[in-house]
């Protein structure tokens, strides 16, 4: 059994072409199991294949980035090399294609989904909503959890991405999940954990808080209430490396130092908060 498990990496994505291996191999040896999310469908298919080259501790799960149902966004670290000059392709959600990823490899849960109001484009949300809700369907079917990302606009303080996912959950979801880079509000992650879900921090809770954070997220307040058999801990790599890597490309082995400040924060055994994280994510993901 490992120590430690970085529940969403993206080691599949191209921001590792060069040392892939290397860098699961790092994780592995850290005593640390990864989780590798899927964004459009090649991500996704990359993550699952990357399952088989290891007897255990690397698993996947298949998606499409609220952000990547429209053709406004590009992330050089995230695509193909073959595709540098071109922008998110606008990928529909095609549940078949999906399901038979589920065939090639450990896939143990769907996403990363949900809704993405940060980088809005006019027509965007109905997309968003369209795919979410198909990939809730497909998790619905394969009983297996929902990945989710969510984000807020900085502009628009009056709308919450965050309420608006949980209101689709309670229609569509027969099955449970974690909201990964929790950024919302300490109301938010209740009603979440209220729903049987749980709420996952990355690097950026290492961070001193943001001086012109327009919704003043206060990460110590809200680690502080939330039970901790609910928390969960993500690297989101290669983005957010925690402290003491800040700046550096972000890799799995890096999550232990995002459950020792979640340790510090609670004022908790640090091997206590690893070993129940740990507990919380097999549950969840079945592993
Ligand atoms: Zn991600």
């Amino acid at each position: 059994m490992p120590k430690y498990i970085d529940i969403h990496a993206h080691i599949n994505f191209v921001a590792f072409d060069e040392d892939r291996d290397a860098v699961i191999s790092r994780a592995l040896e850290g005593d640390t199991w990864v989780i590798n999310i899927g964004t459009q469908y090649d991500t996704s298919k990359k993550a699952v294949e990357m399952t088989n080259k290891y007897k255990e501790g690397v698993y996947s799960t298949i998606g499409l980035h609220p952000i990547h149902t429209s053709t406004s966004y590009h992330d050089e670290s995230e695509l193909g090399s073959e595709e540098k000059e071109f922008t998110s392709r606008g990928e529909i959600f095609d549940k078949n294609k999906y399901r038979e990823l589920t065939k090639i490899g450990k896939v143990v849960g769907v996403g990363e989904c949900g809704l993405d109001y940060y980088h809005l484009s006019p027509d965007s949300v109905e997309k968003q909503k369209k795919a979410f809700i198909d990939q809730i369907e497909l998790a619905n079917e394969l009983e297996i959890p929902l990945m989710l990302h969510i984000r807020n606009s900085d502009e628009n303080l009056n709308i919450s991405a965050y309420q608006d996912v949980l209101e689709i959950l309670k229609k569509y979801s027969k099955v449970k999940g974690v909201i990964h880079f929790f950024a919302g509000t300490l109301k938010d992650a209740k009603d979440f954990i209220d729903f049987g879900f749980y709420v996952s921090f990355a690097g950026v809770i290492t961070y001193p808080p943001k001086k012109n954070d327009p919704r003043k997220i206060n990460y110590e307040e809200i680690i502080k209430e939330l039970p901790l058999d609910r928390i969960m801990a993500d690297t989101d790599s290669p983005y957010v490396a925690p402290v003491p890597h800040r700046g550096k490309r972000n890799e799995s082995v890096y999550v232990k130092d995002i459950v020792k400040k979640i340790a510090e924060i609670k004022r908790l055994d640090e091997e206590k908060v690893a070993i129940q994280i740990l507990e919380n994510a097999k549950k969840l993901f079945k592993i």
